[in-house]
């Protein structure tokens, strides 16, 4: 297991490349904190065993960093404080989703049949709200929970000032790109907050997904290329809108992802929701056939 001082990296199967797994960030100390429980079930187990868990501090509410904390029915379980409220409903689950907005109340019915129940029994544990910037100190180890929106509208980015180290967690660098899907993400609050996470005084950044460890160097060549994958979706976008293309069709040719992919409910939700971000950053408009479901409760 990869170690940082006393952080340790849990990872989840395949280099926690991706949804349903992701990283996980252990506190080595009397304290007993996991970050984000998104990591290998079993590793997560053994840790318990060895080690002990007493504290879970989730950066978001998305399945990939929460869907084991129902394992750890007597840890405490934290979340950042914008998205407390959310994760205590499947309905709030499903607007932050995109899912209302795309498809209203049928929609909704029909992506709360497959939500893993995993991660719907894990949300339901969380016992309450962590403070964002706040410096904690888990036995020595001094931690800030920073609010990095445009993910979702709560991330948070757990730094520790003295050990230079920045768990930059769905600011992955993966080719894929930004993610900022949800009707809680935001592509300019995604730039504003990946900018931020590159003037901390760190040397370490630890990303969520795939391969892991950058320096600080390392982590602004992959943040300028990542991020410019948002104005590659905006040409694209535009040229395609030029062409006179309506919603239905700009939304099946696979801008985020792959075309044969988009008869994933899911998939295709957020497809739809993204390009609607980037219409809108855009000035842009297109006919559409479909309604719009407006997210006020
Ligand atoms: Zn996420």
């Amino acid at each position: 297991m990869e170690r940082i001082g006393p952080i340790m990296l849990i990872e989840g199967p395949n280099k926690s490349s991706k949804v349903p797994y992701s990283r996980s960030l252990y506190l080595d100390c009397a304290d007993k904190v996991l970050i984000d429980s998104g990591a290998d079930p079993k590793s997560l187990l053994q840790i318990e065993k060895e080690n002990g868990i007493q504290l879970i501090m989730n950066t978001h509410y998305h399945p990939d960093h929460t869907s084991h904390n129902y394992l750890f029915p007597n840890a405490e379980k934290l979340i950042n404080p914008i998205e407390y409220e959310t994760a205590q409903s499947i309905e709030g689950i499903a607007r932050a989703n995109g899912v209302y907005q795309e498809w209203g109340p049928k929609g909704v019915e029909t992506w709360k049949q497959n939500l893993p129940s995993r991660w719907v029994k894990s949300l339901g544990q969380l016992t309450g709200t962590y403070e964002y910037e706040k410096e904690y100190n888990f036995s020595g180890i001094k931690v800030q929970f920073l609010h990095s929106p445009g993910h979702t509208s709560g991330l948070s980015c757990p730094y520790f000032p003295d050990l230079g180290v920045v768990f930059a967690g769905d600011y992955d660098m993966t080719s894929f790109g930004p993610w900022y899907n949800g009707t809680d993400g935001d592509i300019d609050d995604f730039i504003r907050s990946g900018k931020r996470l590159l003037e901390l005084d760190a040397n370490t950044y630890i990303t969520g997904h795939q391969k892991g460890v950058f320096t600080k160097e390392e982590f602004a060549v992959a943040m300028e290329t990542y991020l410019a994958i948002i104005n590659q979706r905006d040409e694209k976008i535009e040229r395609y809108v030029a062409q006179g293309l309506s919603f239905e069709e700009l939304t099946s040719i696979g801008i985020f992802y792959p075309k044969r992919t988009l008869d994933n409910g899911i998939l295709k939700t957020w497809e739809r929701t993204g390009i609607r971000k980037h219409l809108h950053r855009l000035g842009l408009t297109v006919p559409e056939l479909s309604r719009v479901y407006t997210n006020a409760k």
